[in-house]
């Protein structure tokens, strides 16, 4: 399996080689070349398979350069009972997946089990363990530079601790990340992870990230690397709870089944879009956004405007703030029939800071199972208290705009499945406005805003981050 870029102007390469990188050279996305087919006696064949053993009839499809005695460690090592834990009462951790019913084919996919209490989690563990088998194979070392304002730069933290040949430098806004971020982060004592508190926000983190990144001789030397979420890793890891969120609600492979995934850089139901081209019988992908609707808009209008960071607002379900969609390119190649040349004008206007206009292949969307919806702060407060007394679940912020748009949008004849991205104990603030009390927090984690806190305090400046690099790698 070769993996291309959506521009059309890099060579292909094997999974291990994009594994490490970011973009591709020409500035595409790397995507396979095409997609593994799974017929319904492949499916059959799944009902019976435990996370790990569907995980790696997976990825040992999309993945031919990892010995698959050794892929499959990796995965046996990644999906454990013990590392995805925080279940909800009544859940066995061992699915590490599993599905809440809520009520007649309605669901919830639990993916937010695994050690940051978001989904992030569910790829970013693997993509730990693929990276540091990677550099262990070649004898390579790598410092990934990163921007946080909390989900991604935690999910990386734990996926990457005391990994050998690894140094995680993330950055993120000081004092703007909630307590139980910050506790989550800083309290890690791990020797390969420097937290770093800029004094600015999250748009000067990214930024300095930038900055260092664009400087090529840097980048080189200090074997900079990135665990954003453009990382082809990531999205394939994802795949997997598509299939096994499928096989949960079903018994037979003649039935469909929808999926309402609250998004913000669209890696999340990127994967669904992936599971579907790989014969996965899903009806609709329901793309759910917040307030920052770029995409609800392009899915109704075929027009894709971002807006912009000065443009972004600030939510109560912040990991989907975005003004850009990174991965949606992704699914865009695939629109427009894999013709880089077509993606290469379209991006040129977005890079340059304009729109598109896809109103001509609106009517080929629907054959993509695409619909989408918003949220706005009242819908998911009101959500979540409907949530917690027709259903008895409390529900966090960013279910809570799946749950919404997935409600509006149901077809009652079809099982839906909304994605739970994140646990409410993390963000305790919106629950409490919106219930009275605060959410149940995992026991394991009380009292974390008590633990010592490791972390460096800095300027916005690129010169500074350079010199801390330079200064612990060496
Ligand atoms: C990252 C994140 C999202 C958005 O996922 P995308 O893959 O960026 O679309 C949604 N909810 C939570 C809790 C997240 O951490």
């Amino acid at each position: 399996m070769k993996y291309i870029s959506t521009r059309g102007q890099s060579p292909a390469l094997s999974f291990s080689e994009i594994l490490l990188g970011g973009l591709a050279p020409d500035g595409g996305l790397y995507l396979p070349e095409s997609y593994p087919q799974f017929s319904h006696a492949d499916l059959s064949a799944m009902r019976s398979m435990s996370y790990t053993d569907l995980a790696f009839a997976i990825l040992n499809r999309f993945i031919d350069d990892i010995p698959t005695a050794d892929l499959k460690a990796i995965i046996d090592k990644t999906y454990r009972a013990d590392v995805y834990a925080y279940t909800r009462s009544g859940q066995n951790a061992a699915e590490i997946t599993p599905t809440v019913k809520l009520a007649d084919n309605l669901y919830l996919l639990s993916l937010s089990n695994g050690p940051t209490l978001a989904f992030k989690d569910m790829a970013m563990q693997l993509l730990g363990n693929l990276f540091e088998y990677v550099l262990t194979k070649t004898g390579k070392t790598t410092n990934i530079l990163g921007a946080t304002s909390g989900d991604t730069g935690s999910a990386a933290e734990y996926a990457m601790r005391g990994k050998k040949g690894i140094r995680v430098f993330m950055l993120s806004p000081n004092k703007k990340m909630s307590r139980f971020q910050t506790a989550q982060m800083f309290s890690l004592q791990d020797e390969n992870i420097y937290n770093i508190a800029v004094n600015g926000v999250f748009d000067d983190c990214q930024d300095m990230v930038k900055a260092v990144s664009n400087d090529a001789e840097f980048k080189a030397q200090y074997k900079i690397g990135a665990v954003n979420s453009i990382n082809w890793g990531r999205i394939v890891a994802q795949v997997v709870y598509y299939f096994k969120g499928y096989l949960a609600v079903t018994d037979n492979n003649s039935q469909t089944v929808s999926f309402a995934v609250p998004s913000g850089n669209f890696g999340n139901v990127c994967a669904g879009h992936i599971a579907r081209m790989m014969g996965l019988p899903i009806d609709k992908l329901v793309v759910a956004t917040n307030e920052n609707d770029v995409l609800d808009e392009f899915f109704k209008t075929g027009i894709y405007s971002p807006r912009g960071s000065a443009k972004t607002y600030h939510t109560s379900s912040p990991s989907m703030d975005i003004s850009k969609a990174s991965n949606f390119e992704r699914f865009v190649f695939d629109l427009v029939g894999r013709d880089g040349g077509k993606v290469r004008e379209l991006w040129a206007s977005v890079d340059s800071g304009g729109a598109f206009d896809l109103k001509p292949w609106l009517a080929k969307l629907a054959d993509y199972g695409f619909i989408s919806g918003r949220s706005s702060h009242a819908n998911r407060m009101q959500t979540i208290r409907d949530a917690h007394a027709n259903y008895s679940v409390t529900i966090d912020t960013h279910t809570a705009d799946g749950l919404k748009v997935a409600l509006e949008c149901r077809d009652a004849n079809v099982p839906m499945i909304v994605l739970e991205t994140a646990l409410p104990a993390k963000f305790e603030d919106a629950i409490i406005e919106a219930l009275g009390h605060a959410p149940e927090r995992p026991a394991t984690l009380v009292g974390i805003e008590n633990l010592a806190q490791k972390h460096t305090v800095m300027q916005v400046s690129v010169a500074e981050i350079k010199q801390y690099i330079m200064d612990k790698a060496s």
